[in-house]
């Protein structure tokens, strides 16, 4: 379809685009690194999805992830990023996990289980080293069917992962609400850290409890060395962010893998 400069709302037009993307192949993943922070080895990857249009040029995935949302379009597009990150990452040595962005909604969609599944499968890569970043752009509004769908999921061995937490509905409620694995606080603190106390008490906080109910914490958004140092000095199990690596195409990971070392 050609573009339609005469809609005054661009996210019809953006949602015909974001299908005919889809249907081409043009959603691609990136990954990004998550290092444990003790041993400097590379622990698992966050696939990332990214989309640079003909015409728009590379439209934000915070931005074009909603018009999925809005469009009905997120289970088709989920289900081509887990095919196109699993195919290749089949390939490369080592143990690392492989971590989806899941919206809450999604969580609750009864189909979304065996879309998961059957789409790492399809892929040729063990479900048992997959996880699920549950996002925090809704709250759950039916609590029962989301946590079938991640009991499900966790039975197979995939890990459970509260994303952004301290933001939105990113919260300790929800953590209560369904038994997750990892906890992965948002880049936002870790940049508080460096601005104040209050920062630094707020990450050595979410740490302890992550300790406290046994899932590791992961930082995201480290940029730099002095970030790192704090978060290893406060007890931070897992990194992730510029610091360690961008997202990459999947052709530039085996390097980072061989430089690198796995956990
Ligand atoms: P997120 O899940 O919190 O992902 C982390 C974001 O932080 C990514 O932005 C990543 O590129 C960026 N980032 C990584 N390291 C650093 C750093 O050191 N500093 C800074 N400032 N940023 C860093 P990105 O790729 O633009 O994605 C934005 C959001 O879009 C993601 O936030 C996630 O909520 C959503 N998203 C991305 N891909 C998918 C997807 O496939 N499905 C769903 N449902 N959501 C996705
Ligand atoms: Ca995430
Ligand atoms: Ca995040
Ligand atoms: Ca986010």
């Amino acid at each position: 379809m050609p573009p339609r400069p005469d809609l005054p709302d661009p996210s019809p037009a953006l949602a015909e685009r974001l299908a005919a993307a889809l249907a081409a192949g043009a959603i691609r993943p990136a990954f990004q690194p998550v290092l444990d922070l003790r041993s400097g080895a590379v622990a698992g990857f966050e696939v990332l999805a990214r989309w640079t249009d003909d015409l728009l040029g590379p439209v934000p995935p915070a931005r074009f992830i909603a018009v999925a949302e809005s469009a009905g379009l997120i289970a088709p597009l989920t289900a081509h990023l887990i095919r196109a990150a699993c195919a290749p990452a089949r390939a490369w040595a080592g143990g690392f996990r492989l971590a989806f962005n899941i919206a809450p909604v999604h969580l609750q969609d009864p189909l979304m289980p065996a879309l998961f599944e059957d789409s790492v499968r399809e892929a040729g890569f063990p479900i048992a080293r997959t996880a699920i970043e549950l996002t925090e752009t809704a709250a759950i509004t039916d609590a029962e069917a989301a946590r079938a769908g991640a009991d499900r999921l966790r039975a197979q061995g995939v890990r459970l992962s509260l994303d952004d937490f301290g933001t939105g509905h990113s919260s300790l409620a929800r953590l209560q609400s369904l038994p997750f694995d990892e906890i992965k606080l948002d880049g936002g603190f870790v940049r508080g850290m460096e601005r104040a106390a209050t920062g630094r008490a707020i990450v050595g906080a979410v740490i302890g409890l992550g300790r406290a109910l046994g899932v590791p914490v992961v930082a995201e958004g480290v940029e730099t060395a002095a970030q790192a140092g704090a978060l290893v000095a406060l007890g931070c199990d897992f990194g992730q962010g510029w610091l360690f690596g961008r997202p990459l195409p999947p052709e530039g990971v085996p390097e980072l893998l061989r430089a690198r070392g796995e956990a």
